[in-house]
């Protein structure tokens, strides 16, 4: 499900006009539908009804503090990978006993903020990192909660840059050295409870096989380590892919036509179906990390058309979005549909490269795609930027971050101020 849909001709977040909204706020402009979010969090707790679990929204996908008081409110724990990202869940309301922390470079600063607050488990990345925890949980005289995050060597079949489950990636502890690392821990560091079991195999899988490869490989460690431990609980981590092909895009029917129904992408509910009777035997508690399947289609970035240029070769419809918006096309060849606010009266098409304002030739939202036409002076959203899309702005070339917008049914809240240039220099001296 996801929130968009075109009403009297006109784009809707929920049962507001995107038209009114970027007349309100301008562009560029995040728009999130709290519904979808919702949504989505209920529809992955309820498929994994059948096992003792808990969903730990991984805040990096979206960070707003308006998104996560909303899933702090429906009952979300959190997956945080910084202090910074601990401060903003606790500003929004999250309890730090529902917090896990994630990461390979955990500083001192984090290690004591994260301690004090009374965080769930540290996902511990190294048994160096294993041993730093446990010095300065000493020294606070605290024990430290870990959960080792093992690496299973299972290839998730997404981008290489976000695949983090094979031994060349930097995350996460060779599955062979973990018995032996937790027995050590056991015997040499006093200041370690070891609390649970952690892994993530990478971003944006659109099959449930990795999945499954991964939790039969590591699920008889999880019971071993129960027994000779007493942990308590396995984060199978996040990663469950979203479809960005969108029904709203030219060419949707005939892309659904090319899936058949074994390849169709993994749904939720497909998701709890295989998973739930692989784990409701082990007697552990089952978290999930899930960040872009929460948030990614729930989310659309507004921009406004500037300029058509035609070139020799291409013809380029420039927009006042750019990479530094939204760099998942620049970083990873991300997809997004692209979809005029206003409905197109008919199907014809004009192939296209919508181009941002950044003085670099990977800032491009699409090449060559056959889009209904717009013109200058009008707005297209570029749809399923809820994840992965504010939370990696910035503001290269001096360009202000844009407003985020969180809509619930009817009402629409400015959840982000479009920055200001003034605010481009805060903090310089
Ligand atoms: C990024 C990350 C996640 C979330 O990944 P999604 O693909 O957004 O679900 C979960 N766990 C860890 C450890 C991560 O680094």
């Amino acid at each position: 499900m996801h929130g968009f849909s075109y009403n009297k001709g006109v784009l809707h977040c929920e049962e507001v006009e995107l038209n009114a909204l970027v007349a309100q706020h301008g562009t560029p402009l995040y728009v999130y539908s709290g519904g979808t979010i919702v949504d989505h969090f209920q529809r992955l707790d309820a498929a994994l009804g059948g096992v003792e679990h808990e969903v730990a929204y991984a805040v990096k996908a979206n960070s707003n503090l308006s998104v996560l008081r909303l899933l702090a409110k429906h009952g979300a724990g959190f997956d945080i990978v910084s202090g910074g990202e601990l401060f903003r869940v606790l500003k929004a309301g999250g309890d730090p006993a529902h917090c896990t922390f994630a990461g390979v470079g955990k500083t001192r600063e984090e290690i004591v903020y994260a301690l004090k607050q009374g965080i769930y488990s540290f996902n511990v990345e190294s048994e160096e990192e294993l041993r730093y925890l446990n010095e300065v949980a000493g020294e606070m005289c605290l024990r430290a909660p870990v959960a080792v995050r093992v690496n299973p060597n299972v290839d998730a079949k997404t981008h290489k840059y976000i695949s983090t489950g094979k031994s060349e990636n930097k995350f996460g502890v060779d599955f062979e050295v973990i018995p032996d690392l937790y027995d050590r821990a056991a015997r040499e560091l006093p200041n370690i409870l070891l609390r649970g079991l952690q892994m993530h195999i990478g971003s944006q899988l659109t099959s449930v096989a990795p999945f499954i490869e991964a939790v039969e490989k590591v699920a008889p460690l999880a019971r071993e380590l129960k027994q000779r431990h007493g942990i308590v609980f396995w984060s199978i981590g996040g990663g469950i892919g979203i479809v960005y092909q969108n029904s709203l895009e030219s060419g949707a029917a005939e892309w659904w036509q090319t899936h058949t129904a074994d390849d169709l992408p993994l749904t939720i509910e497909r998701y709890g179906k295989e998973l739930v009777p692989r784990l409701k035997d082990l007697g552990l508690k089952i978290l999930l990390e899930p960040g872009r399947l929460i948030v990614g289609n729930a989310g659309v970035l507004v921009t406004r058309c500037l300029y058509e240029k035609k070139g020799k070769a291409k013809t380029f419809k420039i927009v006042d979005a750019g990479m530094n918006d939204l760099i998942r096309p620049a970083l990873y060849e991300g997809h997004h549909a692209i979809v005029p606010l206003a409905q197109p009266a008919s199907g014809e098409r004009v192939v296209v490269d919508v181009v941002g304002p950044i003085c670099e030739s990977g800032d491009f939202f699409c090449q060559d795609r056959a889009l209904p036409d717009f013109h200058p002076g009008e707005c297209v959203a570029l749809m399923s930027a809820g994840a992965y899309g504010f939370a990696m702005a910035s503001n290269y070339n001096s360009r202000p971050l844009p407003a985020e917008v969180l809509v619930e049914g009817g009402s629409a809240t400015l959840v982000r101020k479009r920055q200001t240039l003034e605010d481009l220099i805060a903090g310089e001296l």
